[in-house]
């Protein structure tokens, strides 16, 4: 079964969290509730580090595979984008 890939992305497509999933396993709005709570615990901000866009959105396309086939390619993806997301700072535990 292909895997889902849901990004939550600003108006110029940077994508703040992305998270890949089966529709056997999930449905689109709790992936979406999920994006929200991983962004809220990892206290992300709410709009985009790299342009400032607080016009976000969810966009979720087809993976060429299984979350399982395709996860190496997620993971080495996600490495790359660690430095980014190190660089910017976070909001203040209230
Ligand atoms: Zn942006």
């Amino acid at each position: 079964m292909p895997a889902l890939l849901t990004q939550y992305l600003c108006i110029n497509r940077h994508c703040i969290l992305a998270i890949s999933w089966e529709e056997a396993d999930f449905n689109r709005a709790e992936v979406e509730g999920l994006i929200l709570e991983v962004m809220k615990a990892a206290r992300i901000h709410p709009w985009c580090g790299l342009c400032g866009s607080t016009k976000l959105h969810f966009e979720t396309k087809a993976l060429p595979g299984s979350v399982a086939e395709t996860l190496p390619a997620l993971r080495a993806c996600e490495a790359a984008q660690s430095f980014t997301r190190e660089f910017f700072p976070r909001p203040k535990d209230n």
